[in-house]
């Protein structure tokens, strides 16, 4: 989940002179959810960009943040829509029907292509309170005191294992393919500077999560969702994150974590970059005649 926010000063930081590996993106929301575009426009957009392909991955439906996601007529609506565009647009771009999966989400997933696996929210386990991992700067420090007594650590920890639960653990018979915004917890670190990414610690922690996920063959996205919205200058994972998935011969796959479609390869040379300094030398993206496909940077 990420809030509406005004776009940063940076916004259109899109990559004209992107490589054609990177013409992609699998990580985009519609005014289905908290998207701006209709997912029409989206598609109109990604052609006028040279995309080959452009998955959908509409926030799955709970009743705790129903203010984000998409409502239970909606997701059908949703899934008719992305369906009629798909055979719409079939012979100049591939769209593919995915779904944004979040931790506390229970719903039908037969319908998508794919799943991407995103931990957003906490839920108190004595004051049942709800709270977002990637919301304000104040609502962060709230739940850290609150919930955490001030443990960054335990943070860190509740956050990192719920997302390994979800990645591990097989959900309705079938895998997570992609694992959304693996460091999502840094997002207002420019703010509170609450988290040390270097601190040996909080690396053991974070690693850990990494490593289960990465065991499953599931691939991470590299999302630049923060830095269009002027959060950070990198996208989750960081490039030490990076090295590790490099050195795990894990899959990677360059998103834009689009709600806006001014944003929809916002970085994505940056990410390119990034990824050849981490050792990377193919991405994975969403192929014309494979789900996914791998791709020289
Ligand atoms: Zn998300
Ligand atoms: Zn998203």
């Amino acid at each position: 989940m990420i809030p509406k926010h005004t776009i940063g000063s940076n916004a259109l930081r899109s990559n004209a002179l992107c490589s054609n590996a990177l013409r992609s993106n699998a990580h985009t929301h519609t005014t289905f959810c908290d998207g701006a575009d209709s997912a029409e426009e989206l598609v109109r957009h990604a052609l006028s960009l040279g995309f080959i392909s452009l998955g959908f991955s509409g926030h799955s439906y709970y009743p705790d943040c129903s203010h984000y996601c998409m409502s239970p007529e909606g997701t059908l609506q949703y899934q008719a829509e992305i369906r009629r565009l798909q055979a719409a647009y079939q012979d100049r771009i591939t769209v593919r029907l995915g779904l944004e999966l979040d931790y506390f989400s229970q719903v039908d997933l037969a319908p998508y292509e794919y799943i991407i696996g995103s931990v957003h929210h906490f839920r108190d386990p004595s004051s049942h309170i709800f709270y977002a991992f990637d919301g304000s700067a104040d609502h962060f420090r709230q739940m850290l005191d609150q919930s955490f007594n001030g443990n960054i650590l335990a943070l860190a920890r509740a956050y990192y294992s719920m997302l390994a639960q979800l990645v591990t653990q097989p959900q309705q018979g079938r895998r997570i393919d992609i694992v959304g915004h693996f460091n999502l917890i840094t997002k207002q670190n420019r703010v509170h500077h609450l988290i040390d990414e270097s601190d040996p610690a909080y690396q053991k922690i974070a690693y850990e999560a990494l490593r289960a996920c990465a065991q499953t063959g599931a691939i991470f996205e590299v999302n630049t969702g923060a830095m269009a919205r002027g959060y950070a200058n990198e996208p989750y994972p960081n490039l030490e994150m990076l090295r590790w998935l490099h050195e795990l011969k894990a899959p990677v796959i360059i998103t834009s974590d689009c709600h806006a479609m001014a944003c929809l390869d916002f970085a994505f040379e940056e990410a390119r970059q990034l990824l050849l300094t981490a050792g990377y030398r193919s991405v994975m993206r969403l192929g014309r005649n494979s789900l996914f496909e791998e791709v020289a940077l």
